[in-house]
């Protein structure tokens, strides 16, 4: 079980989710719960290190970020032994959950499950704090943001479990339910199209915790932390494609104002120069998204445009300009003002006629496409991020989301 940031974000809230722990426990269910820092506190955490100095060192940067999930962690064990459920807290590195050694996007290696385990012979509840592990060096890593999911999953994969995450809605919608209130809760989805929700923007999950229920298989649900006792909800089971009776052309719209677009003006029309800009970006350990090239009218120079995360934008210009790589252009342009809105579902591998009605519906809106890129089972463009939400509901209108 994983309770989220707002799931645990007071004391009543965790009195909450201690009562109903102890209803599985009483059920009795071996349980490992996964917590979140309190809503708001990793934020404060990160804001922390950036007013005290301008690029943190990035194991002291994880060091202080994971240090929100280690109190909900104590809170939430306390509040389990008050209700005369047996339970302790087991830090990342105490487990251990050990990782990759790469600082604010570490991978999980691997989970020594003997604790929780042992724990369960005598009907402990071991309570995890998500989003930290232990790198190879003996430092404190954290997942990236959001990574609690990733923990959970991680930690189910290897205790063999389902895995259930609690959060602030009762389910995955056809799309964000706080812009388009008009969504509708999907039953099921497929662990694909989670998975492209997901990395598409989505924050439901994290998409590294979809990625890992998928290849190990973890029947992975999303729950309300708040539901009445007295009326369970299904909420939405992640499940794989043949779990799925009806399969829908379009499952559901993700969005994502995290972007940022970069255009190189007048770059050499020549073989290995694709190779030289995307290669000085992966050196500097950044993700390239949609990509589009001209043809060259003169077959001397092109232009050249693609994303890279707003995080990342900063590092992307100076790993251009100034890497020992640099790349040779008339202009580089930079721009953030931009985001991306995508369409997904799997029956589109079987069906046509999926990005005529989404160029349509944001034609018909008076939307502008700036850059486009497709996978088999989603669309996505580029567009002014202010037009965001009126995208997302034409989007969402055109398919007819709301009653399919
Ligand atoms: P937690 O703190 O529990 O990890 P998150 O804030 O990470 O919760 O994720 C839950 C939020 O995801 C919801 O409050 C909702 O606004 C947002 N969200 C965005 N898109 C969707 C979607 N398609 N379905 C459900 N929730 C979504
Ligand atoms: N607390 C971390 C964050 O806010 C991890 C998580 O909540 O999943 O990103
Ligand atoms: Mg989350």
């Amino acid at each position: 079980m994983k309770f989220g940031g707002t799931s645990v974000a007071d004391i009543d809230c965790i009195r909450n989710v201690a009562a109903h722990i102890k209803r599985e426990w009483d059920a009795g269910k071996e349980i490992a719960v996964v917590v979140s820092a309190m809503a708001g506190e990793t934020n404060r955490l990160v804001a922390l290190t950036a007013e005290n100095v301008v690029r943190p060192d990035p194991a002291e940067y994880d060091a202080v970020v994971a240090a929100g999930e280690q109190v909900s962690m104590g809170l939430l064990a306390m509040a389990l032994q008050a209700l005369g459920v047996p339970a302790r807290s087991w830090a990342g590195w105490q487990l251990p959950i050990r990782t990759s050694p790469d600082h604010a996007k570490a991978r999980i290696t691997d989970v020594d499950t003997a604790g929780i385990e042992d724990g369960w012979a005598s009907r402990q509840v071991a309570v995890i704090p998500g989003f930290q592990g232990l790198g190879p060096d003996g430092r404190l890593t954290t997942l990236g943001r959001g990574g609690s999911d990733t923990s959970a999953v991680g930690i189910a994969a290897a205790l063999d479990a389902q895995c259930d995450i609690y959060t602030d809605v009762d389910g995955v919608y056809t799309t964000d339910p706080r812009m388009v209130p008009g969504a509708r809760k999907l039953e099921r989805i497929a662990y694909e199209e989670m998975l492209e929700l997901a990395s598409q923007g989505t924050k439901v999950l994290q998409t590294r915790s979809v990625e890992l229920a998928m290849v190990h298989g973890v029947p992975l649900r999303v729950v309300l932390s708040f539901a009445d006792p007295a009326r369970p909800e299904p909420g939405t089971l992640v499940c794989s494609e043949d779990e799925i009776v009806e399969k829908q052309v379009v499952t559901g719209i993700a969005y994502s104002r995290d972007e940022a677009k970069i255009t190189l003006l007048g770059v050499a029309d020549e073989p290995g120069v694709a190779s030289r800009i995307f290669g000085a970006l992966a050196d500097a350990n950044i993700n390239v998204d949609m990509i589009v090239q001209n043809i060259s009218e003169d077959g001397q120079v092109t232009d050249l445009t693609f994303t890279v995360g707003k995080a990342d934008l900063e590092s992307a210009v100076e790993a251009l300009e100034k890497g020992k790589n640099s790349v040779k252009c008339r202009k580089l342009l930079s721009e953030t003002g931009v985001a991306k809105v995508s369409v997904i579902g799997i029956g589109m591998r079987s069906h046509a006629g999926v990005a005529r009605t989404m160029f349509e519906a944001l034609g018909k809106a008076g939307i502008n496409i700036q850059v486009i890129s497709t996978s088999e089972i989603k669309v996505s463009v580029l567009i002014d991020s202010k037009e965001t939400e009126r995208a997302v509901r034409a989007l969402h209108d055109a398919y007819g989301l709301e009653t399919a």
